[in-house]
């Protein structure tokens, strides 16, 4: 269902390309764990994956889009209707409460339902700033699973966690994204919590220059 072919992406000003994808492929419903230092590309990988740019060069299809054959108006359609994007720093909206943070992205009949699942029952109007660091992140977790999303991308979801909030936040991500049978590619520093995906993705250097994934 991801599929890339032969992608570059160089940003402006950059002598050479940062990535290089000769393939890749994620099959439907894959959960799979991309590791990688700091400046190796795995958020640019994600913004290609989910039609936020398109590459430099190369091949990006996702569910059937071909991602270079559509408008960016087009690409940010099938983004809001099958992308669920999750943040290290959640991007929630200050002066909006948890609710009105979700209502966003969607609406659910199952939006109490969902605050329940994820333990969050009786705080849909608090504000981000009334939440623990760990609760905000499933108030993002919450938005990026309410409009059924295919996919969900993650990127280091558990960076600004204590370990503890961290375990318990990868653990229902991997509930979650089982229970809706989303695709699920997720960026992390850490060794630990990748090992508890099927599949593993590792950011190296590519011959040519710049970093693949592998
Ligand atoms: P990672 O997520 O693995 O830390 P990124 O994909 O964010 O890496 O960045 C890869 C490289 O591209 C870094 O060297 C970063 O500085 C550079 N980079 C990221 N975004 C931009 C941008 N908008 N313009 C120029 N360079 C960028
Ligand atoms: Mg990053």
């Amino acid at each position: 269902m991801i599929r890339l072919n032969n992608v570059t992406h160089q940003y402006v000003g950059m002598k050479e390309p940062i990535v290089r994808v000769d393939t890749l492929s994620l099959k439907k419903g894959e959960r799979v764990a991309l590791l990688g230092p700091s400046g190796s590309g795995k958020s640019t990988l994600l913004h290609m994956i989910s039609g936020i740019f398109l590459p430099t060069t190369g091949e990006v299809t996702v569910d059937g889009y071909h991602f270079r054959q559509m408008k960016e108006s087009e690409r940010d359609a099938f983004r809001a209707q099958s992308v669920g994007y999750i943040f290290q720093d959640f991007h929630l909206v200050p002066s909006l409460t948890a609710k009105a943070n979700i209502e966003l992205v969607g609406t659910s009949t199952r939006l109490s339902e969902w605050f329940q699942r994820v333990g969050l029952e009786g705080k849909e109007q608090r504000y981000p700033h009334e939440l623990s660091r760990g609760e905000a992140q499933r108030v993002a977790m919450i938005r990026a699973f309410i409009h059924e999303p295919s996919l969900v991308l993650a990127d280091e979801p558990t960076g600004s966690l204590d370990r503890k909030t961290g375990e318990n936040m990868m653990h229902l991500l991997h509930e979650l994204t089982k229970e809706e049978k989303v695709t699920f590619l997720c960026v992390t520093h850490d060794e630990s919590f990748a090992e508890t995906f099927p599949r593993l993705l590792q950011m190296t250097p590519h011959e040519k220059g710049g970093m693949t994934v592998q």
